[in-house]
């Protein structure tokens, strides 16, 4: 089990981010500053962003620091 993982959720994805291999790079918050925010808390705002460009810059990071799943989808 890993420590210190965070979970960010919008209706359609939840992106998790692992500090303990991030390496500061910044190519997220450079790149999609919307929802990967500095000096900001909680730092990723779901919202900011589609799910697809959200997805798009999650499998850009170098680290595999943020990582994402498709939410399951609740059966009426
Ligand atoms: S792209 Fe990945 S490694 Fe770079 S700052 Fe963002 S989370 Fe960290």
């Amino acid at each position: 089990m890993k420590i210190n993982a965070r979970e960010f959720s919008n209706s359609e994805i939840t992106v998790t981010y692992d500090p303990c291999i991030c390496k500061h790079a910044d190519n997220c918050a450079k790149q999609l500053s919307n929802v990967f925010r500095d000096s900001v808390i909680p730092w990723i705002d779901i919202n900011g962003a589609s799910s697809a460009q959200i997805i798009k810059q999650v499998n850009k990071c170098p680290t595999g620091a943020l990582k994402y799943y498709l939410n399951k989808k609740e059966v009426a």
